[in-house]
């Protein structure tokens, strides 16, 4: 039948195309109305992209991106394997669009002991794909056209276009430095916010400010009395926190994390950000969270439920594994949140000892697994270029991936090693 009216299906669909002018030469013209939305633009480069490219070039290792180079924890991964191989298919289909019922009801049992108040795993928590959308949720929520967002620098570089991708502006206010005096080497605490400056900041268009404690890139851990002064200006000008708190366990010398949804006034204003990827060195997983009041959720899910909608079902079935672990282990020397900064810890010390080594000044991070350093000691192995828009620390890291970072070397440690024996020959 089909074969029958093949040839004259073919003369029908050739005149229709002739008679509507098309050739299968014009089928190829281009479009001459501009395709690109405006919300994009200004926003299509990404640092990470061409990093991630180069270090992938020149070298074995990749020390920009943030994340671990050791595997997961056993537990973690013996979980994913349960929740792949075991009885349960249904692991293998959906589930609950804003977050797989057992990730969500750990989850809020979890935030209750760290908040100190009762949860609705289902209207006070969602889960996201990483932190990241968790973000992009946030911003597409509850940022509008003409909306201010202050953002503190320096920060993890998807707020600013994701703000301007909701229609917001970003605002800035830098922590800035305050050097010791004892020629010692600074720590992210020597970075704070200036209180008036921060105050001139907010103003009837402030709808947000975006907080990360602990910081990427600083590594800085906000003190109680420095969120207390960001708390009373967002309730003073009714301004909403966006508290992305993903490495809140990763914080080293004692320090303590303290979560900005717990002072007063601030709960009913404050969205939670966490990751699985850096609460259990998984970051490929992509398993995110937001906890905050419903008041401000039920926006975060009408974004989520008209973009992803849904999460990869094994991985929150292996996380809430993971957290259910963790809530019977809370505070003991056993939990993984427990051991992973003591562990981390030492490799800041001997990266901040390493960076010393080579001739950098690094800045000893009370958290986080990033560290920054001082490199104007090398003004004279990637001079100024004149002639060069490009930002002096984007050169220089250039430089170093290509000249440091060879290929034949598999690690962080490799890399500094090799460049402080070539120091000491030189
Ligand atoms: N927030 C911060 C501060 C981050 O550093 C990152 C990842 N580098 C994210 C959010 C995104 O986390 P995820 O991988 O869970 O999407």
């Amino acid at each position: 039948m089909l074969r029958r009216a093949g040839p004259s299906l073919r003369h029908f669909l050739l005149e229709r195309n002739s008679s509507a002018g098309h050739s299968s030469c014009s089928r190829e013209a281009k479009m001459s109305r501009p395709v690109q939305a405006r919300r994009l633009e200004g926003i299509d480069k990404n640092i990470w992209v061409e990093f991630v490219k180069l270090a992938a070039t020149y070298s074995k290792v990749n020390l920009g991106q943030g994340f671990p180079d050791f595997p997961a924890p056993d537990f973690l991964r013996e979980a994913l394997m349960r929740a792949l191989s075991g009885g349960n298919h249904m692991l293998h289909q959906y589930t609950r669009a804003f977050g797989h019922p057992p990730l969500v009801k750990v989850l809020a049992q979890f935030f209750e002991k760290l908040l100190g108040r009762d949860l609705d795993p289902m209207t006070n928590v969602m889960v996201t794909v990483g932190a990241y959308q968790a973000l992009f949720c946030c911003f597409q929520a509850l940022v509008d056209e003409g909306d201010e967002v202050i953002i503190i620098e320096p920060f993890f570089d998807c707020y600013e276009p994701m703000v301007k991708m909701a229609g917001g502006t970003p605002v800035f206010v830098p922590l800035r430095p305050n050097p010791p005096k004892d020629g010692k080497l600074m720590s992210s605490a020597d970075w704070q916010l200036d209180p008036a400056e921060l105050a001139s900041k907010f103003s009837e268009r402030t709808k947000a400010i975006v907080l990360n404690s602990p910081n990427n890139p600083l590594g800085k851990v906000f003190s109680r009395g420095e969120l207390g002064l960001i708390a009373e200006l967002c309730v003073k000008h009714d301004v909403l926190c966006i508290s992305d708190e993903v490495y809140e366990w990763l914080v080293y010398d004692g320090k303590q994390h303290i979560r900005i949804a717990s002072l007063q006034g601030m709960w009913e204003r404050t969205v939670i950000i966490g990751s699985a990827g850096k609460t259990f060195s998984a970051t490929g997983w992509k398993v995110g969270w937001v906890v905050g009041p419903d008041r401000l959720l039920q926006h975060l899910r009408t974004v989520h439920q008209n973009s992803v909608y849904h999460c990869a079902t094994i991985a929150q079935e292996a996380v809430a594994q993971g957290f259910q672990r963790e809530l019977m282990l809370y505070g003991k020397p056993e939990s993984y949140f427990v051991q992973l900064p003591k562990e981390l810890q030492q490799k800041r010390d001997w990266l901040v000892q390493s960076l010393d080594g080579v001739g950098m000044k690094p800045i000893i991070p009370e958290g986080t697994y990033f560290l920054v350093a001082d490199i104007s000691p090398f003004k004279s192995d990637v001079p100024d270029d004149p002639n060069s828009d490009e930002p002096y620390d984007s050169r220089f890291a250039k430089w170093m991936v290509k000249n440091k970072e060879e290929a034949t070397l598999k690690s962080a440690s490799d890399i500094l090693q090799k460049w402080k024996q070539e120091k000491t020959s030189s």
